[in-house]
């Protein structure tokens, strides 16, 4: 009789149970002869460092992983991995992956032998075919796995050749540089993106500026906007991108828009405030519930037009969408801002010239204007009816009309009443 090996599943069930009940977070349990329909993805440093973070982190979840020690009397133990589910790809950064690979490697090596055992086709003769080091991959340098390990031996260079890549180096530790593209290639890439690894050290250009005709490449385009609109504290990239800028609350090309049309930046000041320049002026929104508050920089009136002062005032602008804030922000200008002073004194004049009635084309026109700019559900029925100024502007000529021909209380109540609906 052929003694068959037993599925490590089955031994150590029990004994992994007990493990993830001591841990706090619940997680699902990898196996290693799972194990043989992923990719071993061995990285750097952890997968949060992507360049495509953003786009990939629906993806990711994390598991605990199995190893099983054995020799040393089947020692088990857990560590916790993250997976992209989407692409089957466990992501293992290398010290996780030197500790732990021995012990993978015995454990797929018993599954691929099962399956010989049951005549069941395997798509890799030996474990080291799980195992994708292209993310390792550093110019000038081998990378492969000796004893278990991974390990990176130089390659025997020309003097030429090291020129090439020291100058390469200097490019990329030069902050000053945003863009990276290859001398023939037709993207620009972030620093961070596994595209310039591959870019040969002769063919590597940088700069400051965006180059013309080329366009951004999708996977890194998001981390290098953020990059240039967190300039004035780099640290903060992932920190706003993920209380703020999640790929929901703002598409690429929103992001882009922002950073490369209107020149804005963005720090965060604590995870539910985030401070944006823009021009001259700095504003601070912040995130009541669902609901974004927008304050803008005080200020003082001056001979030459206004000099800025220390804190904010709460500019009566909210909205759950970000990028309605945004727009208002970029729209904001102080000449605009002295337009809608002297829409005020308009206004009153118009009360005083025609009471009741003029207050109520006030509030029509008012009502308008919020509708216009907040954009919210809540103004759904404006937002649909009025986009244009144009529009706007031939409304509120109508309403106006209207309005004047009206005498009693109660039927320009009702008549703004069916504004409403
Ligand atoms: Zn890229």
């Amino acid at each position: 009789m052929v003694m068959q090996a037993m599925s490590e599943k089955v031994l150590y069930a029990s004994k992994v149970e007990a493990l993830v009940q001591e841990r706090p977070d619940i997680f699902e349990v990898l196996w290693p002869e799972d194990l043989l329909d992923y990719t071993i993805m061995v990285i750097p440093r952890s997968v949060k460092k992507f360049s495509d973070y953003s786009h990939i982190r629906r993806y990711i979840s994390n598991r605990y992983l199995v190893f099983i020690n054995s020799k040393g009397m089947g020692h088990v133990k857990l560590t916790i991995v993250s997976v992209n589910t989407r692409d089957n790809i466990v992501y293992m950064p290398i010290d996780s992956f030197d500790s732990t690979w021995r012990y993978l490697k015995a454990s797929i090596n018993k599954s691929i032998q099962q399956q010989k055992e049951q005549s069941i086709d395997c798509h890799i003769s030996r474990p080291e075919d799980l195992v994708d080091l292209s993310g390792l991959y550093r110019q000038g340098s081998t990378v492969s796995i000796k004893n278990d390990r991974v390990v990176y031996s130089m390659m025997e260079l020309s003097q030429q050749e090291q020129k090439m890549l020291s100058a390469r180096d200097e490019l990329l530790s030069n902050n000053e540089n945003l863009y990276f593209y290859a001398v023939q290639g037709n993207r620009y890439h972030d620093r961070d993106c596994f595209a310039v690894k591959f870019i040969d050290a002769k063919d590597l250009r940088a700069s400051s500026q965006k180059p013309e005709n080329l366009c951004a490449c999708d996977k890194c385009q998001r981390r290098l906007l953020m990059r240039k609109a967190t300039s004035i504290n780099p640290n903060q990239v992932r920190a706003i991108d993920n209380h703020f800028f999640t790929p929901n609350a703002l598409t690429d090309k929103q992001l882009e828009k922002l950073v490369e049309e209107y020149g804005f930046l963005f720090e965060m000041l604590d995870q539910r405030t985030l401070k944006v320049f823009a021009k001259e002026d700095s504003w601070v929104i912040r995130k009541y519930g669902d609901v974004y508050t927008l304050f803008h920089n005080n200020y003082k009136l001056v001979e030459s037009g206004r000099s800025l002062t220390d804190g904010y005032h709460d500019q009566n602008v909210r909205s759950e969408s970000l990028m309605v804030i945004f727009e208002y922000i970029h729209e904001y200008s102080y000449e605009k801002h002295i337009e809608a002073v002297k829409c005020k004194r308009k206004n009153k004049a118009l009360v005083n010239r025609w009471g009741f009635v003029g207050m109520a084309v006030v509030k029509v026109k008012r009502r308008l204007r919020r509708a216009q700019r907040n954009r919210t559900s809540k103004y759904n029925y404006y937002k649909n009816n009025f986009v244009t100024q144009q529009q706007y502007n031939k409304t509120i000529d109508k309403m106006i009309k209207a309005v004047k021909t009206m005498d009693s209380r109660d039927e320009i109540l009702e008549y703004m009443e069916s504004l409403r609906r």
